[in-house]
């Protein structure tokens, strides 16, 4: 059996699409990108969809008070609907202290405290963009999520703990995996949906994938060969449904992060009540 490819570029053009047309319904909708470092896809990817991009660059050794001078700058500034801060930050920067400094009704990434305790709590404001796309691409090809069982590997914030709580709102059971598991094929033979965030070059393998699983491979790693998942090729023979790498969950984040910037713009305008 190859499994069935779900790619991330058709649903991403459609919801950046949408959000070209949400933005010109709203006039303005604006995007602050903190980089300490390189330009993100997402800073071209937003112009392309009319947001107003602010771009603040911190160079690598700047002080990190500055940085929490930016925030405070962006958190008052009207124009500003959503705050990106690139991750990750410098190892000398507090990096939670940087989440929390983010207002959460500009946190389009999700990672504010308070963004993450909504969606503990079942009532998202701002869901990460990597799992929030995850959950578009199996609805796009109608895997079934209530009742299965799903297994997560991984449990960072940015993936593996949102896309396991995610699962569990939609009524999956969910297994979550980490460096600690022992025997992790043991347990990922087990799932029906399995979904890879660790960054490991094909880590997993045919042999650790049921068959007809739906895989969902977040992973990225450089290689000499180009951009490679946590999923090694052959799970294709035996799952029903794969993510490729690249041209998976990739597109799919940058979509939603642009679909949340939307979002925080219909909360700051009251269009929409923020808990
Ligand atoms: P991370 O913070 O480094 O977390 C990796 C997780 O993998 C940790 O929970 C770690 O366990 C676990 N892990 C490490 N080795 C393992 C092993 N041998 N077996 C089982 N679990 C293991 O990484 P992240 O930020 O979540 O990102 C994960 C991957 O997804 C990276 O390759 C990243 O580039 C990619 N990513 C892609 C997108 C996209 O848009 N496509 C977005 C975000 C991230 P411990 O907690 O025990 O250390």
């Amino acid at each position: 059996m190859a499994a069935v490819l779900m790619t991330g570029a058709e649903p991403a053009a459609r919801i950046r699409a949408e959000v070209a047309r949400d933005v010109r319904e709203l006039g303005h909708v604006g995007l602050a990108t903190v980089l300490v470092g390189d330009d993100p896809a997402s800073h071209r990817a937003a112009i392309e969809a009319g947001i107003a991009s602010y771009d603040e660059r911190l160079a690598d050794n700047a002080p990190q008070e500055e940085l929490f001078d930016v925030l405070d700058r962006l958190n008052a500034d009207d124009g500003v609907d959503g705050i990106l801060v690139q991750l990750p930050i410098p190892d000398d920067v507090d990096e939670g202290r940087v989440l929390s400094s983010v207002d959460p009704k500009k946190d389009v990434d999700g990672f504010n405290p308070f963004s993450a305790g909504q969606l503990y709590l079942g009532h998202p404001t701002f869901v990460p963009a990597t799992p929030a796309g995850i959950m578009v691409l199996l609805d796009e090809h109608g895997v079934e999520i209530e009742g299965r069982h799903a297994v997560v590997v991984g449990r960072s914030q940015i993936v593996g703990k949102p896309i396991a709580q995610l699962l569990l709102a939609r009524n999956a059971t969910v297994t979550i995996c980490h460096s600690r598991t022992p025997d992790l094929g043991a347990v990922t033979r087990e799932a029906d949906i399995l979904v890879a965030g660790v960054g490991r070059a094909h880590l997993v393998t045919a042999a650790m994938v049921k068959e007809g699983a739906a895989v969902v491979d977040v992973g990225i790693t450089r290689t000499d060969e180009g951009l490679v998942g946590d999923v090694h090729p052959d799970v294709a023979e035996v799952a029903s449904h794969l993510t490729p790498v690249p041209g998976g969950v990739g597109p799919m984040t940058i979509a939603l992060l642009l679909r949340n910037t939307v979002l925080a713009a219909r909360y700051r305008r009251g269009l929409l009540a923020f808990p």
